[in-house]
C-alpha cells in the first residue's frame, strides 16, 4: 500500500505548488537529512539560517498541510516546506518509511518509541475528550499547568519538541487505559 501513499502524495504536492519554486526554496531542496516517511507524512531536517529546521508535509484525506520549526514556517508554507516537498516529488524513496505499532504490540522500550513517534499529543488528548475528560482536567490531574500542556500540544505539531513530549503522551496512554469515563 506504501505506493499508494506515496502516489498521492506527489501528486497532491504537485497540485499544492505547481509552479517552479523560489530561489529561496530552491537552494533547500536536496539539503535535507533524517528523510522519513510515516503512511502520508513526510519529514526531514534541514540546516538553516538560524539552526536547524524539522520540516514536515502532511496529506490527510484531501487536505495538504506542512509545518516547519523556523520563526516563520509556523503555519507552514515556508520555503522549507516547499523545498522538502520538491525534494520528496524528485526523490520518494530517499525517503526511509517508518514502522508503525499498535498500542497492543507495544512490549519492548524499542516498539515504545517507534510508537510514541507516531501518535500525536494532539490525538491522544482527542481520545481522550471522547472519554468526556477536558484537557484541562487532565493537566490538573498530574499538576501540570494548563497552559503549559497546550504548548507542549502546540508546539508538536510545528516540530518543535519539550522534552517531556514523550511522558505527557505516557500520562494521557495510562489515563486512555485506566480511567473510566466521565460523565458528560
Ligand atoms: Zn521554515
Amino acid at each position: 500500500m506504501s505506493d499508494t501513499n506515496i502516489n498521492l502524495l506527489v501528486k497532491a504536492i504537485s497540485s499544492y505548488w505547481p509552479s517552479d519554486p523560489s530561489d529561496k526554496a530552491r537552494r533547500y531542496i536536496g539539503q535535507f537529512y533524517d528523510r522519513t516517511r510515516l503512511g502520508t507524512k513526510i519529514s526531514g531536517k534541514v540546516e538553516g539560517n538560524h539552526g536547524t529546521y524539522t520540516v514536515t508535509v502532511h496529506l490527510q484525506e484531501t487536505n495538504l498541510s506542512s509545518a516547519c520549526s523556523c520563526y516563520i514556517g509556523k503555519g507552514g508554507n515556508c520555503h522549507h516546506c516547499i523545498a522538502l516537498a520538491k525534494t520528496f516529488v524528485k526523490e520518494p524513496l530517499g525517503f526511509r518509511e517508518l514502522e508503525t505499532r499498535k498500542i497492543e504490540d507495544v512490549k519492548s522500550m524499542a516498539d515504545l518509541e517507534i510508537y510514541l513517534k507516531s501518535v500525536t499529543l494532539e490525538t491522544l488528548l482527542s481520545q481522550l475528550r471522547g472519554k468526556g475528560i477536558t484537557q484541562k482536567a487532565f493537566a490538573e490531574s498530574i499538576g501540570m499547568n494548563t497552559r503549559h500542556l497546550a504548548l507542549i500540544k502546540s508546539s508538536e505539531k510545528r516540530n518543535r519538541f519539550y522534552n517531556e513530549l514523550g511522558a505527557t503522551k505516557l500520562a494521557v496512554l495510562w489515563a486512555l487505559e485506566h480511567l473510566a469515563d466521565s460523565e458528560r
